[in-house]
C-alpha cells in the first residue's frame, strides 16, 4: 500500500525523476506526484509501461507504484480493449474447489505455478525431482494483472489462493517464479493480507544456492560471461538479488557490469503491446542486447520465463545462448539440458 508520508520532503521525487520512460522535470515531477497523491489523474499514468522500477527508486520504500496502478485502473488509463481484458482475466481465475494433494508439510514444496507445462523442461533433473510440488491456477499469484491496470483483480483473488496454500497445508513453499515470491514476500504482507502463521515462501534462488552448496564438490565452474535481465517483480524485492551473485560465484559465472542492469535494468517489454505501446518493443530490446553484446557477455540468463519468452529468440539471433539462471545451475551440475 502507498504511503505518501514522505513525499512532502522528498528532494529529489526519484520515484518519477529517475523513471526510464517518462521524461520528467524536478518540478514537474513534484506538481504530478502531489495530482496522483490527492488522487487525481496525471498523465504519468498513461506514460507509464508498469516497469515497477519506482518502487525501487524511492529511497522511502514508500511503494509508489501501488499508487500508480490504482489509478491507472480508476482511470481506465490504458484503455485496454474491454473484450481483451475480459479474457485476460477470466483465463486466470483461481479454482476454489481445490484438489488436495498428499504431501509431507515438514517437507518444501515447489511452486510450479500455473504455467507447469510450458516450463516443464526447466524443471527437469537432481535440482527438483525430489521436490513435492503443487502447480496450477489455485496457486496463481495473478501479479500480471499490475501490467493491465487491474489491481482490483489481484485483491480480490489473493484471499482465495492464500486459502488454498492453508487448506493444502503447505509451510514452506519454492517460488519457481519471482513474480510468485513477490506476491508473498512483498505485495501481501504491504498490502495487509495476511499469510497463514506457519507459512515461509522461498526465493527460487535461496533454494538452488542452498542445493549447490550441499553438493559443492560436484560443482564443475562454467567459466560463462552472462548478462542479466532482471525482472520487474524484482523490483519489489531487490534484496534478493544478492542471490545471483552468490550463485554465480559457486558456479563460476561472471555477471557482467553492464549499463542494464541492476537498478538500472531495462524491461524486457512483454507488456508493452497489450498497453499500446508496441512502438517500443524493438527499440528497448534492440538497446538492450547492444549492451550485452557491448560487455563481452556470452550468454542472457532470464530469471523470469516471460522474459525469455518475449526475448530469448531475439538475443539468440544474435549469437548469445538465452537460459533461465536455473539451467546454468544444472550445467553446473554435470546435466544435459533436454532443450
Ligand atoms: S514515492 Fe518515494 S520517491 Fe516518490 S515522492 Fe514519495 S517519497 Fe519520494
Ligand atoms: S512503473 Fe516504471 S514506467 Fe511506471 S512510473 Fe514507475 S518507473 Fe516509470
Amino acid at each position: 500500500m502507498f504511503d505518501k508520508t514522505n513525499c512532502a520532503s522528498c528532494e529529489n521525487i526519484d520515484c518519477l525523476t529517475r523513471c526510464q520512460w517518462i521524461v520528467i522535470d524536478k518540478e514537474t515531477a513534484r506538481i504530478e506526484k502531489e495530482k496522483m497523491n490527492n488522487g487525481e489523474d496525471s498523465f504519468v499514468l498513461k506514460e507509464c509501461v508498469t516497469c515497477f522500477a519506482c518502487d525501487e527508486y524511492c529511497p522511502y520504500n514508500s511503494h509508489p507504484f501501488d499508487l500508480i496502478t490504482e489509478l491507472q485502473e480508476k482511470y481506465n488509463s490504458y484503455n485496454i480493449h474491454p473484450r481483451m481484458l475480459k479474457t485476460a482475466i477470466n483465463n486466470f481465475k483461481p479454482h476454489d474447489q481445490l484438489r488436495l494433494k498428499e504431501i509431507d508439510p515438514e517437507k518444501q514444496v515447489l511452486n510450479k505455478c500455473a504455467f507447469p507445462k510450458q516450463n516443464a523442461k526447466n524443471m527437469e533433473g537432481q535440482l527438483f525431482e525430489n521436490l513435492q510440488y503443487v502447480s496450477g491456477l489455485s496457486y496463481f499469484c495473478n501479479l500480471l494483472y499490475h501490467h493491465l491496470a487491474k489491481d482490483s483483480v489481484i485483491r480480490e483473488r489473493a484471499p482465495i489462493i492464500i486459502d488454498n496454500i492453508r487448506k493444502q497445508g503447505i509451510k514452506e513453499m519454492i517460488c519457481f517464479h519471482e513474480e510468485c515470491y513477490g506476491f508473498y514476500a512483498s505485495y501481501c504482507s504491504r498490502n495487509n493480507i495476511e499469510l497463514p502463521k506457519d507459512f515461509k515462501p522461498i526465493h527460487l534462488y535461496e533454494y538452488l544456492y542452498n542445493y549447490l552448496k550441499d553438493h559443492e564438490a560436484e560443482i564443475k565452474k562454467l567459466g560463462m560471461k552472462m548478462a542479466y535481465q532482471r525482472s520487474c517483480s524484482n523490483r519489489f524485492i531487490p534484496e534478493t538479488d544478492k542471490w545471483v551473485d552468490k550463485i554465480c560465484d559457486l558456479i563460476g559465472v561472471e555477471r557482467v557490469s553492464r549499463e542494464y542492469d541492476r537498478e538500472n535494468a531495462l524491461c524486457c517489454s512483454a507488456a508493452f503491446t497489450a498497453l499500446g505501446k508496441g512502438n517500443l518493443v524493438e527499440p528497448t530490446q534492440n538497446r538492450n542486447i547492444k549492451d550485452m553484446l557491448d560487455h563481452g557477455a556470452e550468454v542472457c540468463v532470464f530469471t523470469c520465463p516471460q522474459c525469455k519468452e518475449t526475448m530469448g529468440s531475439k538475443v539468440e539471433s544474435k549469437g548469445l545462448k538465452s537460459y533461465l539462471l536455473s539451467d546454468l545451475c544444472r550445467l553446473s551440475l554435470g546435466e544435459e539440458l533436454g532443450y
